[in-house]
């Protein structure tokens, strides 16, 4: 087992729990291959864990374990997925939910690997060609312990510098879409078409909140919509519903989602046109909302243009406030593993005060707890969601 040692005065936020690898941490990482187990130590030679390389966008490896005797066997995996299962028995034991995350990466303690569950199927993301070497030993341990009905593997791995996703069924013969549940909501999932599922499991709260409707909105404004999974929840929360996404497909999975939930499609509305050409439309066209959920992703391309989230969302919440009622409430959603929570809510501070827009932050989410991270692992709580009220 190869042996590698942190940098001095790097080794500290290991010492206190930190399980990511970061490259610029190592003294030498020139000799470490992808799935390779070694031992990490601090720079006088003292044993912080053991640990899998595994090079991922995110990081370059985890420690598993702090005990040098750690071997990672099925005995290793085995124990980790119980543990995953048991800790997600209150989810289990819901009624009205089948579809949450199973398995989340370091949280659950095995990083490079997520397991989506939905009704029984199941959907296993590798992360690195590293974790992918104990693919076999993490299927079989998987299909043991859930029995599940089908099986669909994920792989995202990096080729000549580029992401590149692949899906590919293991088992179990099944047609997709299927439909799941979700606090009483039923959605299609697509768990072999693409990268994206058709749900994302993640903003769960936020679509709970959106059900209630506290503030008795009527109107409601989606933008990027996707499958219109926040429609929806708006939807049943008694608003008037607009979905707006640039890709096509989007008109038939909304009204795919609409019909799931017995909501006549025609009374809801889909726009597929670009973001900001839509709301300069809406502007135009005097089309004002109650509510406006913004749920980018994090780039995209349109014709020639670029859209990066961290650089265009001051101006995504400029032009979406031109549409938004008085008093009207703005769910603000930023999913970037390189922004924290303190910087997003800076950046929507300044945004709305340079504008001089009186505001009330209401509410801040995170990650569900199906969605566990390890200690101080900053890029593990991605997905930050502000709800604000422009006064
Ligand atoms: N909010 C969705 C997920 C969004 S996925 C949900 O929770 O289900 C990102 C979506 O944004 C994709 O459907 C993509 O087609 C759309 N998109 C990307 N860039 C866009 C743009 N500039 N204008 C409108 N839609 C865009």
């Amino acid at each position: 087992m190869n042996t590698v040692q942190l940098k001095r005065g790097n080794e500290r936020a290991y010492a206190h729990g930190q399980l990511n690898i970061e490259r610029d941490d190592l003294s030498d990482d020139t000799f470490l291959k992808d799935g390779e187990i070694v031992k990490v130590t601090d720079p006088f030679g003292k044993l912080i864990g053991i640990a899998m390389i595994s090079f991922e966008q995110k990081t370059i490896g985890w420690i598993l374990s702090g005990d040098e005797n750690t071997v990672i066997d099925r005995e290793f995996v085995s124990g980790k997925i119980a543990a995953a299962i048991e800790n997600r028995t209150p989810l289990f034991n819901e009624a009205e939910t089948n579809a949450f995350r199973l398995f989340n990466e370091i949280g659950d303690g095995l990083g490079g690997l997520t397991v989506d569950y939905y009704d029984n199927h199941l959907l296993i993301t590798f992360y690195s060609r590293g974790i992918y070497k104990i693919r076999d030993l993490i299927i079989k341990e998987l299909m043991a312990q859930l029995k599940p009905d089908s099986v669909t593997e994920q792989t995202r791995f990096s080729v000549d510098g580029r992401m590149k996703i692949e899906n590919r069924r293991v088992s179990g013969n099944v047609e997709f879409p299927i439909t799941v549940l979700e606090s009483g909501q039923r959605f299609s999932v697509h768990l072999d078409d693409g990268p994206m599922t058709r749900l994302f499991l993640d903003q769960r709260e936020t679509r709970k909140a959106l059900m209630k409707n506290k503030k008795d909105a009527h109107t409601f404004l989606n933008l990027f919509a996707y499958s219109g999974t926040f429609s929806i929840s708006a939807a049943i929360g008694g608003m008037a519903t607009t979905s707006v996404d640039l890709a096509n497909r989007t008109k038939e999975l909304v009204a795919d989602n609409f019909n799931n939930n017995n909501l006549s499609a025609e009374a809801h509305k889909i726009y597929i046109m670009e973001t900001f050409e839509f709301l300069k439309y809406a502007e135009r066209n005097n089309h004002r909302y109650d509510t406006i959920l913004i749920d980018p992703p994090t780039f995209s391309r349109y014709k020639k243009k670029v859209f990066k989230v961290d650089r265009d969302y001051p101006k995504l919440i400029l032009e979406a406030v031109k549409v938004l009622n008085r008093g009207g409430t703005l769910i603000l959603s930023q999913n970037l593993e390189t922004a924290t929570l303190n910087q997003f809510k800076k950046q929507i501070d300044n945004t709305l005060d340079r504008a001089g827009i009186p505001y009330t932050l209401e509410d801040i989410k995170g990650l569900p707890k199906d969605f566990p991270t390890a200690k101080g692992y900053k890029k593990g709580k991605y997905l930050k969601v502000a709800t604000v009220t422009v006064d």
